[in-house]
């Protein structure tokens, strides 16, 4: 067979557009096909009013592994791209009015700690050495390694047991931490790429480790620029990105895919396709007409899914005062309406939010003198909860802003100039998200690296998967490293070295 030479990528998310950049640099010549109107996918972004709303992603982090697709070609990201510093990391408020401001700086941090118990200043440090470690076995090591095969499954196996890959986060962060209100503090991270922090595995404390090496950016207005940089860098490689193409099927001959029929009738046909469209879409209704597609829906459909969320996007006319760049508001409890997320069957009454306030680092996301926000609540996925969102989302978006006027942005009501809101359904219709999920199938061990939907298909040789619903899973670093596995494998199977 000669060497492919052209390759389709369905969607454009970041794990998306970072393959297509990858095999682009490559050179394969790849298309690019997105069913909707603009890039990004859960980066996606709506302009109003003078406001800039984007649509998900906030926190960026690890900027070396954005830098380094720019680079695959020579190129500096700043070129594109300006990526300006957050601090604090983020803000946590509690209901009983204590505060702790997440800082990058040790001594800071330490000061942060002490205020709560100075005892578990000497914990944090334990915590931090572990949360390294893990970076170093989890992320560097074995974030981009594609788990095709069990034996590499196998091999990863010591690491994962020497590090009590097998507890939850929680449960690591309780052994080293005293205070509940810092137990929350340095677990809550998990929810930020859709994992319970009490099933989560371990492993993913290396997300503190991430933050504190790398720092926590936002890009200089907003995330939006940095998915319009990577499009800016993907097309001047040569790329070809085509926006409302939705893919109704990926076209298969025997054991291989030919290409791709959008849902105008057109078709495109490539050497290798790699689908970055939700996984169990990918499979249940871009491979519907296949055994290997009916098969592998089957088993998606009985894996545990991430929750999904509830976003209230909104501007005023005025910058309110003394708000961080990120803040998270928690509720009265913790451990159990995680649980309630996580497990349904219903809404909980009650709520914790993360609130973006973009405007705090960068004016230039409202017209002067405004603000632009979003707040968001993490809830059951459609499956857990059979919430009637239509109905019942205006009234939600209501509590939730009541909430802010009361506990942190005092007369939002009076300043309200715009607001919309993104909910589970919107989820599931707009992304074609399995259960209008937000991250995708849920991280728990058992659905990790090789137990996760692989970057590769079993069946179709030369039909691939990357983003959220393969390894390593969600979050901006999830899935750039998802690309890169992904890549690794297309480049190898296409006779080029990585
Ligand atoms: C509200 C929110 C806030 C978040 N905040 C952060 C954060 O601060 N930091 C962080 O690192 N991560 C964050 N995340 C997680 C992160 O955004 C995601 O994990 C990541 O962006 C998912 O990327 P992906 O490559 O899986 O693709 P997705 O973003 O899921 O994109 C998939 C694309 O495929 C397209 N598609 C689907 N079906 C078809 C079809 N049939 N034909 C053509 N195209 C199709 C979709 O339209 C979409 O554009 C957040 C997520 C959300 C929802």
């Amino acid at each position: 067979m000669t060497r492919p030479r052209s390759a389709i990528v369905i969607g454009s998310g970041f794990g998306g557009l970072a393959l297509a950049i990858r095999l682009q640099s490559a050179g394969i010549a790849t298309t690019v096909v997105e069913g909707r109107d603009g890039p990004g996918g859960r980066a996606y972004v709506w302009r109003d009013q003078g406001h800039v709303f984007d649509a998900g992603p906030t926190v960026i982090t690890d900027p070396d592994s954005l830098r380094e697709l720019w680079a695959l070609s020579g190129q500096d990201m700043a070129r594109d791209v300006t990526l300006l510093p957050v601090s604090p990391f983020y803000r946590l408020l509690w209901a009983d009015g204590r505060q702790f401001d997440y800082v990058g700086d040790s001594a800071g941090l330490e000061a942060q700690i002490a205020a709560f118990d100075p005892a578990d200043v000497e914990g944090y440090h334990r915590f931090h050495d572990y949360a390294e470690a893990v970076y170093r076995e989890g992320y560097l090591r074995l974030g981009t390694v594609p788990f095709l095969d069990f034996r590499q499954m196998l091999q990863a196996a010591p690491a994962l047991v020497r590090l009590e890959a097998y507890r939850s986060v929680h449960s690591l962060v309780a052994r080293f931490i005293r205070d509940p209100h810092l137990r929350q503090a340095f677990s809550f991270h998990t929810l930020l790429v859709g994992g319970n922090p009490f099933s989560t595995s371990a492993i993913y404390a290396l997300i503190h480790a991430l933050e504190r090496r790398g720092g926590v950016w936002f890009a200089q207005g907003g995330t939006n620029r940095l998915v319009a940089g990577m499009v800016a860098l993907f097309e001047r490689l040569g790329g070809t990105l085509r926006l409302n193409a939705p893919v109704a099927r990926i076209e298969t001959e025997g054991a291989r895919a030919t290409g791709v029929a959008l849902a105008s009738g057109e078709r495109i046909a490539a050497d290798m396709v790699a689908s970055n469209a939700d996984v169990m879409h990918s499979y249940r209704d871009l491979l519907a007409g296949t055994r290997r597609g009916r098969t592998k829906a089957a088993i998606l459909g009985r894996q545990r899914w991430s929750m999904s969320l509830f976003v209230v996007h909104f501007g005023l006319d005025r910058i309110p005062e003394g708000l961080a760049h990120h803040t998270v508001l928690f509720g009265p409890r913790y451990r159990e309406l995680v649980n309630e997320i996580f497990r349904g069957p219903a809404l909980p009454e009650d709520f914790s939010l993360y609130l973006h306030s973009p405007s705090v680092t960068d004016p230039s996301l409202a017209p002067p003198g405004m603000s632009t926000h979003y707040a968001l609540a993490p809830v059951p996925h459609l499956g857990r909860a059979a919430v009637d969102w239509a109905a019942e989302g205006p009234a939600y978006a209501d509590r939730i802003l009541a909430a802010l006027e009361e506990r942190v942005i005092p007369g939002l009501h009076d300043h309200l100039r715009v607001r919309r809101i993104f909910t589970p359904a919107d989820f599931a219709g707009e992304l074609n998200a399995h259960h209008g999920s937000a991250f995708s199938v849920e991280p728990i061990l058992a659905q990790s690296a090789w137990f996760r939907p692989h970057n590769r298909d079993r069946t179709f040789r030369n039909l691939y998967i990357v983003g959220a619903g393969t390894h390593p899973g969600a979050g901006i670093p999830g899935v750039v490293g998802s690309a890169k596995a992904t890549a690794g494998v297309m480049l190898s199977d296409a006779g080029i070295g990585r």
